[in-house]
């Protein structure tokens, strides 16, 4: 079967490395027009590069998903270039593990910022452009973190639990809508530097994350969930390393 995404209009969030470069490089390979997102953008340069000479399209902005004015300004500049909103894929996340009892409470802090409100924040800039639209998909990365809780990561878990409770409900509110949330296990990318204790980062590395999926692994995933046809809703995918328990 062909995907349908030639012309789609795809901005991403966190786009400069791991999953959010790989579904870029991806669904530019399908022929989708993009916009990418994230605080480093010597790195969406050069990924947007690669694109450009491959005769993909692809517009390249600084983004901070904490600040709800940079991603409405992400959005907008998408729409000002391209005319539309197809889809806005909700990728940026950090996930900087550690035991409650050591009171991390700035990282607490930050992955709300990032994973929860970064999110609301996409939904609440694109959702009125796809109105405006009658049709529009949000595609949300969360976790099997989001489905199951492992120790030191309950405040990573409970903003991926949230990632899922707002997508279900978006999806319940928006007939319009298609809403899709990807649930990766052990991806190979850069989220574990955000870990700030070395000896839990090591464990980290070390332990439980030697049978990592590339991440264009979960940029198929994606691919899939944008490519079906209007009248079908991929409504979750969970994507684990087949050694994963
Ligand atoms: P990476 O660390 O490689 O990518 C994270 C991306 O998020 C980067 O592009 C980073 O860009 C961006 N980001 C972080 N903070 C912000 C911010 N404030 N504003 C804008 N962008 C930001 O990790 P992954 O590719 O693995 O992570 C992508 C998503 O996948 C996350 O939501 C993560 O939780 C999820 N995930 C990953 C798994 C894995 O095993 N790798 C498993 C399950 C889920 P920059 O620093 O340039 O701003």
């Amino acid at each position: 079967f062909a995907l349908d995404i030639r012309g789609k209009v795809v901005a991403i969030t966190g786009a400069s490395s791991g999953i959010g470069e790989a579904a870029a490089l991806r669904l530019a390979g399908h022929g989708a027009r993009l916009a990418l997102g994230a605080r480093r953008t010597d790195r969406l340069e050069a990924i947007a590069t690669k694109i450009r000479e491959a005769g993909g399209e692809v517009l390249v902005q600084a983004l901070d998903v904490t600040r709800r004015d940079s991603v409405d300004a992400f959005v907008q500049a998408t729409v000002k270039q391209y005319g539309r909103l197809d889809v806005l894929v909700n990728n940026a996340g950090v996930m900087p593990l550690s035991r409650m009892a050591d009171l991390k409470v700035d990282e607490w802090e930050r992955m709300v910022d990032v994973n929860v409100k970064g999110v609301l924040f996409g939904i609440g800039a694109a959702l009125p452009v796809m109105h405006a639209q009658s049709a529009g998909q949000i595609v949300n990365v969360s976790s099997v973190a989001g489905r199951q809780v492992f120790p030191t990561a309950a405040v990573y878990c409970a903003t991926k639990f949230a990632v899922h409770a707002l997508s279900e409900g978006l999806r319940q509110e928006s007939p319009f809508l298609r809403v899709t949330t990807i649930a990766p296990g052990a991806v190979e990318s850069e989220l574990t530097s955000t870990i700030s204790d070395p000896a839990m980062k090591r464990e980290v590395d070390e332990v439980f994350r030697k049978d990592m999926l590339p991440a264009d692994a979960i940029a198929r995933a994606i691919a899939y969930a944008i490519g079906q046809p209007a009248d079908v809703d991929v409504n979750e995918l969970v994507v684990r390393p087949t050694a994963q328990a």
